[in-house]
């Protein structure tokens, strides 16, 4: 066989992938026939691929190149992390440099009193990592039986069996099955599900959900509640105003544990470190990855308060939990590097002060386009809905995701990579993009919504 490498034909590499790669939330039969994207290099906000094209990545990777791809400190402090210490683990009473370092750092820059990481590879593991950290608190608490976890409908939290379940898609559930003790509610999705309501009165009604399932299931056998301040794979669903701070309410009134995941939003992407600044939540765990290593080494965790880290770590008993790979010390030296290019280079800054102000000009103008019913922008994660009528919030005549997956398709072919949830597109740019850069996002998906409205149009689907 011929050495694999870039300079091979796309087919040729295509054909390889097809015979041996198997890809995650796909079938790899229909990616055959159609022939994958060969991604070959990247820089800043650009990727290039197998047949020269320049795309510009309106999705940061899966949301995480947050200091855009490319940077040479990062792979410098692998390489330096690889030659001192390549891999060494952190059970059995030892640690590292690298994983101590980045602990004490993340303590410093998440809010209130939360203190203490537990390190995963990946926010999936790290949610994982979260249903044993809450059943094992309330264990020592003397309240064993307090074991349910409540979540959201079309909460993302993972693929794994614990993440997996804990999200709210049904299509998981159905790959394998779920774990017990995970219950779900309604999601704030005021656009598709909010009727005639205002959507802050939608925002309290999905929150009392909460309380609802609490009495349901029992004050007592309640562990704690998870969610996302902006679901992200769900379709980039920004909450009405009213929804967090009454489930922060219930939370508090019940006393049961809420656990923000923050695999996406941390790190800079609503312009804080962290969206529950943004939101003004105030939790006892905050799951996190993707961006604190900006996508260049896997590693997510768990960052927990001082008193559920301080009951787990004071009992007798071991927590028995952890990977082979938490606290990883080069994915710890290239996150610790990654956090401090964000804070040297203004990065947070940037997208509070520049980028989000000068795209959400442009982004809610999209508002004006005939197929776009909604726009959301927090930050630099954004969505846009479309519609056949924005006054009636219709769907389209077609089975939903059709018209957002056309619209992908043309993004595609106008090398922009935007996703689509159903007929929702969502962006989630790495923080540094520019203005100019921008211009070129939004011209491209203009284009590419015209394409998909004149197609919509002429099939009578409009
Ligand atoms: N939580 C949220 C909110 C996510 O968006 C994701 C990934 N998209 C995960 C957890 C899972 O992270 P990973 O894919 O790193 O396991």
């Amino acid at each position: 066989m011929n050495k694999i490498t870039n300079h091979l034909p796309t087919a040729e590499l295509q054909a390889l992938d097809a015979a041996h790669h198997m890809h995650p939330f796909t079938s790899d039969g229909a990616l055959a026939k159609k022939g994958v994207r060969v991604i070959t290099s990247g820089q800043g906000v650009w990727l290039t691929d197998s047949e020269g094209s320049r795309i510009i990545d309106g999705m940061a990777g899966l949301w995480c190149v947050n200091v855009g791809y490319g940077r040479g400190e990062l792979a410098d402090a692998a390489a330096r992390q690889m030659r001192e210490l390549s891999y060494y683990n952190t059970f059995f009473m030892t640690t590292h440099v690298p994983a101590i370092a980045l602990a004490a750092k993340l303590a410093e820059l998440a809010p209130g009193d939360l203190n203490h990481v537990f390190f995963a590879s990946s926010g999936s593991e790290a949610n994982d990592t979260n249903i044993r950290l809450v059943r094992r608190y309330w264990d020592i608490k003397g309240q064993p039986e307090r074991r349910v976890i409540i979540a959201r409908k079309n909460g993302y939290h993972g693929s794994t069996m614990g993440g997996g379940s804990l999200g709210g898609m049904p299509y998981i559930h159905a790959a394998g099955g779920k774990i017990d003790g995970i219950e779900h509610i309604g999601q704030p999705h005021w656009w598709a599900e909010g009727g005639e309501m205002t959507p802050e009165e939608f925002g309290l009604l999905r929150a009392r959900e909460l309380e609802e399932k609490i009495l349901e299931v029992g004050a007592d056998k309640v562990a704690a509640f998870i969610g996302e301040p902006i679901q992200g794979a769900g379709g980039v669903i920004v909450p009405p105003s009213t929804y967090w701070p009454e489930i922060q309410r219930i939370c508090d009134k019940y006393g049961i544990l809420l656990i923000v995941d923050e695999v996406i939003t941390g790190f800079g992407r609503t312009g804080n470190w962290f969206a529950c600044e943004t939101f003004g939540i105030k939790p006892h765990i905050i799951t996190i990855a993707k961006g604190l290593s900006s996508g260049y080494q896997p590693i997510g965790g768990s960052i927990v308060c001082d008193e559920v880290a301080h009951v787990i770590g004071n009992a007798d008993d071991d927590f028995n939990h952890g990977y082979t790979y938490s606290g990883h010390p080069v994915a710890s030296a290239v996150a610790l590097e990654n956090l401090r290019i964000i804070e040297e280079d203004g990065i947070i800054d940037h997208v509070r002060d520049v980028a989000h102000p000068y795209l959400a000009e442009k982004w809610h103008k999209l508002g004006d386009h005939p197929m776009v019913g909604q726009t959301s922008l927090v930050g630099l994660m954004g969505s846009l809905q479309l519609t056949p009528n924005k006054a009636t919030r219709a769907k389209f005549a077609a089975k939903p995701g059709t018209i957002g997956f056309r619209t992908r398709e043309h993004c595609f072919r106008n090398n922009l990579i935007m996703r689509h949830v159903y007929d929702r597109m969502i962006i989630s740019p790495p923080l540094v993009i520019t203005t100019e850069e921008i211009d070129v996002l939004i011209d491209r998906a203009t284009k590419s919504l015209d394409a998909a409205y004149a197609e919509v149009k002429a099939e009578g689907l409009f």
